[in-house]
């Protein structure tokens, strides 16, 4: 699309002359990539897509994207690169290994890391980056596949300020709210605070649905007594639902939230800092993954509490 089109479609104005942000590679299309690389191409941009399985490539092609077939040539030609990653290893591979990203970005540049993973992770992708002259933001994302799929993520972003208000176009289409938290490392930092109140309220929820069942409760009734205003959260909301339900399609998988129940352990023991119930919880979470849950949604940690209990939580 042409950049008087980008400027009609989004109203916006779009960096100075001779820095116009049009090209864009998108790496890793899980179930948060997808939705966000087939935004940026709704928005009108000229997005290259590569994806570790290739297959997941397909919609995007049809969509009007590029694909490429390694990292590396994925953002040979791009003004700026956005990853989304299921881990530190994953970004590890795909920024670090071989045919990665590294090996051919080029001065001017700018990557953008949307994944979860340690700050420590941010601050090496955001060194090894500074090395080539490429800009570098951590920006993870709050919310899920819906809000991934219709433009409306919370990016909480850190690096350079400057940067940030250069991309904040770029991220737009792709979000409700964009919070810039601070200098490298601080997004990812936030979405690690972010997650841990995210995991005690779903083992909240849990051990409170299992309690109102063994006493004989109807699980809608509670969810019902739930909206009142003390207890309102549109997580016990959402996920009291599918509870209810048994539905564990995942939108967040389980393993993914173990994961970061293992950074926030990590990051929370590097800064002295007391998460007694976390630990409670991630303990939850490996049960669950260890029952060969791994792949189902977040919720599914209730379903090793309802073990413990010798009782389902449904409708
Ligand atoms: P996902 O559906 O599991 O997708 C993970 C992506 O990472 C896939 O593209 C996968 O490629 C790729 N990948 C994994 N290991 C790799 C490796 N070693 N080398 C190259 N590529 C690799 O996960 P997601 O739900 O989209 O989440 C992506 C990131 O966003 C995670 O860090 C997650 O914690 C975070 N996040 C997720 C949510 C959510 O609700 N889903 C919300 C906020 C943040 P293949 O397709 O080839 O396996």
């Amino acid at each position: 699309m042409s950049t008087l089109r980008l400027r009609q479609k989004h109203r916006y104005k779009l960096p100075s002359e001779g820095n116009i942000m049009e090209r864009i590679a998108y790496l890793g299309l899980g179930i948060m990539g997808s939705g966000m690389a087939t935004n940026l191409l709704k928005a009108g941009y000229d997005v290259t897509v590569w994806n570790r399985n290739p297959e997941s490539c397909k919609s995007l092609i049809e969509q009007g994207a590029t694909q490429a077939q390694t990292p590396a040539q994925a953002v040979e030609n791009a003004e700026v690169i956005i990853y989304s990653l299921a881990d530190d290893q994953a970004v590890e591979d795909v920024v670090f290994g071989q045919d990665g990203i590294l090996s051919k970005v080029r001065s001017g540049q700018i990557a953008i890391d949307t994944s979860t993973v340690h700050p420590d992770t941010s601050r090496k992708e955001a060194a090894a980056y500074a090395e080539k002259h490429v800009e570098f933001l951590d920006a993870p994302v709050f919310g899920s596949k819906n809000e991934s799929a219709s433009g409306g993520l919370w990016f909480v972003v850190g690096g350079k300020r400057d940067v940030f208000e250069r991309v904040k176009p770029i991220l737009s289409p792709l979000s409700e709210t964009i919070h810039y938290l601070g200098d490298t490392g601080k997004g990812a930092a936030m979405k690690l605070v972010g997650n841990s109140l995210v995991a005690t309220q779903i083992e909240a929820l849990g051990e409170a649905m299992i309690l109102a069942t063994k006493a004989g409760l109807n699980p809608k009734d509670v969810l019902d007594v739930l909206h009142v205003v003390d207890f309102r959260s549109p997580l016990f909301d959402g996920i009291g639902k599918m509870l209810v339900n048994r539905d564990f399609t995942p939108s967040f998988a389980l393993k993914h939230m173990l994961k970061d129940a293992n950074l926030i352990a990590r990051f929370a023991q590097d800064l002295n800092s007391p998460t007694p119930a976390a630990a409670i919880v991630r303990e939850t979470l490996k049960v669950a993954v260890n029952q060969g849950w791994g792949e189902e949604n977040a919720s599914a940690l209730i379903k090793a509490l309802e073990l413990e209990a010798g009782i389902i939580v449904e409708s």
